[in-house]
């Protein structure tokens, strides 16, 4: 890699973890040159579960045969025990596979891609400036167009960083059991216990805030989870609780993953969102590259991204805490059945904010909703339409009718005129 010219196109990624693959796969795409620093150092072996919803991502940043590469494994449902009541299963499929085989076959793809990896016992400090960002590799100092921390909880360049609460997972494996795959998570006083199965081994997670010694808790664990009598290794622990960059963005540094946003393993969503924010991530320093003049427009198009997962995840943690159900994956709708209005009209307010469009995240107009997020499309429907259609008031037939002209069926018209009155888009001019 030339460092000393034509820097534009090298970006410097810390960590060897799933995160710093997918940015660095996005990158490649984008014709960068990824450098990725690993301090060499083993992960821990322990199986995570991917909803079906996120595989998705897997696809959009062709890391799809990383999943196989890996032994991933597809497992009908999940089982929760909660608040004391009967278990439930969960529907839906979800890819069970080992954390750090997922992340190697990632790697191994992303250098057969032409990605440079550099090992050494610690990674310098990232030195940040407006335009380019600067960095000691193999004792000489190297330029970049960005830093990417993708070093997970460690967050090494994306200090200071904040937590929510204190929790501690014991993580234990043992022998594979078929009749055991399926992942159930279950309540227990002063905190929870998982696990997750497959074919040759299976993960048991116990999470609580204070130091628990198994020994003490075992045969709970074991009824909760519904396990046989079965020898467990300690393979060691982990924190859980959600944890945040101040700062997941800062000139040309950027977090992804678990450095710029640790999710509560609870929620199931940490893989997801290691993938989506890379995915955004690499959209926003191609912007900064190929459209400077939406640069601004882009990194703060990153930092809210952030801060309304993390604002979303919270709420989440903190109604499980009040005993709400947990949450379902991926979230439901609920659009109310009450009858339509029989006229209705275009009250929407816009404003212009970085959104993310074919890889690039581009300035545009955005409908703000009541809970400050900002909305252009829903699904492939451009909701600025609504405002062309209904600028005046009129009959939520005609509009029906019209909407079934973009084309949309009449559910899909519907579910979008319900969608758009629950989020004061549109009114309804009835008494
Ligand atoms: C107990 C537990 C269970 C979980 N279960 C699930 C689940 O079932 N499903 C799910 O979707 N998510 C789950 N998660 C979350 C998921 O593991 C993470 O969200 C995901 O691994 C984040 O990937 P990452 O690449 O950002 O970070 P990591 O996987 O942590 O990778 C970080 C990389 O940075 C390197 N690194 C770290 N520190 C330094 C340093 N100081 N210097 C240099 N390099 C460093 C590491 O070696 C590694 O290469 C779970 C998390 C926990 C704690």
């Amino acid at each position: 890699m030339n460092n000393t010219s034509n820097w534009e196109n090298n970006i410097a990624i810390a960590g060897v973890g799933l995160s710093a693959a997918a940015v660095a796969m996005r990158l490649l795409s984008c014709g960068f040159r990824p450098l990725l620093l690993s301090r060499g150092l083993p992960q821990v072996k322990t199986v995570e579960a991917i909803p079906e919803s996120a595989l998705r991502l897997f696809d959009a940043l062709d890391l799809t045969p990383a999943l196989q590469m890996a032994g991933g494994f597809w497992v009908e449902g999940f089982e929760t025990a909660w608040q004391g009541n009967e278990s439930v299963i969960r529907p839906g499929k979800y890819i069970h596979v080992e954390r750090s085989l997922l992340a190697q076959a990632a790697i191994a793809m992303v250098i057969q891609q032409g990605a440079t990896v550099v090992s050494s016992n610690t990674i310098a400090p990232l030195v940040v400036e407006k335009e380019s960002v600067r960095l000691m590799v193999n004792g000489v100092e190297q330029r970049f167009a960005a830093g990417i921390d993708a070093t997970g909880r460690s967050a090494l360049w994306s200090r200071p960083i904040k937590r929510d609460q204190r929790e501690i997972a014991q993580i234990f494996s043992t022998s594979g059991n078929e009749s055991l795959l399926r992942g159930r998570i279950a309540q227990l006083r002063g905190g929870w216990a998982y696990r997750l199965g497959l074919p040759h081994t299976m993960t048991v997670g116990v999470v609580s805030s204070h130091h628990t010694s198994y020994e003490q808790v075992q045969d709970l664990i074991r009824e909760s989870l519904c396990l046989p009598p079965m020898q467990l290794h300690l393979l060691g622990r982990r924190p859980v609780s959600p944890q945040w960059a101040e700062e997941s963005i800062q000139d040309r540094r950027l977090a992804v993953g678990d450095a710029a946003l640790a999710y509560s393993p609870i929620a199931g969503q940490g893989i997801r969102f290691a993938l989506s924010s890379t995915l955004a991530a690499a959209a926003v320093v191609r912007t900064w590259r190929d459209s400077p003049a939406d640069r601004d427009y882009a990194t703060q198009y990153y930092r809210e991204l952030v801060s309304a997962e993390r604002l979303r995840h919270i709420s989440n943690i903190n109604s499980l805490s009040g005993n709400q159900p947990l949450p379902t994956n991926p979230p439901q709708l609920s659009i109310s059945n009450a009858p339509l209005p029989s006229i209705i009209y275009y009250i929407g307010q816009t404003k212009m904010t970085g959104l993310y469009i074919n890889g690039l995240i581009k300035c545009t107009e955005a409908i703000a909703l009541p809970d400050g997020n900002l909305v252009r499309w829903l699904g492939n429907f451009d909701l600025l339409i609504m405002r062309e259609f209904c600028t005046k008031p009129r009959t939520t037939a005609s509009l029906i009718e019209e909407l079934r002209g973009q084309p949309l069926s009449q559910t899909e018209a519907l579910y979008l005129i319900r969608w758009c009155l629950e989020r004061n888009i549109l009114s309804t001019a009835d008494l």
